[in-house]
């Protein structure tokens, strides 16, 4: 019978990741989100506390799926918190996902912060497609980077580039994602571009992108 995706499932966490001081990955077995499409979420219940939505992150492993978290307010703080074995509740996946035009070959991510999670998941379907692919990182500093690695390794099959900036300048390049994205739009050009993160971000996006008359997502 297939899965009412509106009726609450219980999972258990099988692994935890700790990206950063205040970001951490949560794996736990559920096929149904395991098979969600790039850019979807799911609503997770915190037991006693409360549901947040939370898009899906790359899991290797079969029936495997993976939330990461940034420690915010109070839900968030509670779901950092949970460890291996902890019971959460989730419902979905939910949402819209990124389309990939048949003809695209070579696109430009652009993501800050949790927004980097849909956007390794549109990057683990992108490197099947074999697309080319540059993802652009924006952070506040290097502490704050996050999926660097992970990004590399999603990407490892197709001709890919990383580019990291900060905006204290102390890792990558200096200055903000939108500052590294007009640099290289200035030597390179690409099929579509693709962002997720903070609103201002991309509306800045959004705007160098329509400049360029580039497909944005
Ligand atoms: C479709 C979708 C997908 C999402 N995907 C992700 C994801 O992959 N990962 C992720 O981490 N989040 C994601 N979010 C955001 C997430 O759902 C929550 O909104 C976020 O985690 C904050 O929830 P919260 O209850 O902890 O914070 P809230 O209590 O709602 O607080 C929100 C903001 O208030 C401020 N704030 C709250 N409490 C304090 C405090 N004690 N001190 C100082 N400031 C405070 C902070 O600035 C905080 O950012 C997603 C949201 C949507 C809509």
């Amino acid at each position: 019978m297939p899965t009412n995706i509106n009726i609450i499932r219980s999972v258990f966490i099988e692994r935890v990741k700790y990206e950063t001081r205040s970001v951490k990955t949560i794996l736990f077995k559920d096929r149904v989100a395991s098979k969600a499409k790039p850019g979807q979420f799911l609503m997770v219940w915190i037991p006693g506390v409360e549901e947040l939505p939370m898009s899906l992150m790359v899991a290797d492993d079969e029936d495997c799926a993976a939330i990461t978290i940034r420690r915010q307010g109070v839900g968030s703080t509670a779901l950092f918190g949970k460890q291996i074995g902890e019971m959460l509740g989730i419902r979905g996946p939910y949402g819209n996902n990124f389309k990939i035009a048949p003809d695209a070959r070579t696109v430009l991510l652009v993501g800050g912060g949790t927004g980097l999670v849909p956007l390794m998941r549109l990057a683990a379907k992108l490197n099947e497609m074999r697309i080319c692919c540059t993802l652009i990182i924006g952070a506040s500093s290097k502490r704050e980077v996050f999926f660097e690695n992970t990004a590399d390794a999603i990407l490892s099959h197709t001709k890919h580039k990383i580019i990291v900036s900060t905006e204290n300048g102390n890792y990558g390049i200096r200055g903000n994602a939108t500052e590294a994205m007009t640099q290289i739009l200035k030597e390179e050009t690409f099929d579509s571009v693709y962002t997720c993160g903070p609103e201002l971000m991309m509306k800045k996006v959004l705007d160098i992108a329509s400049a360029y008359s580039i497909p944005i997502q």
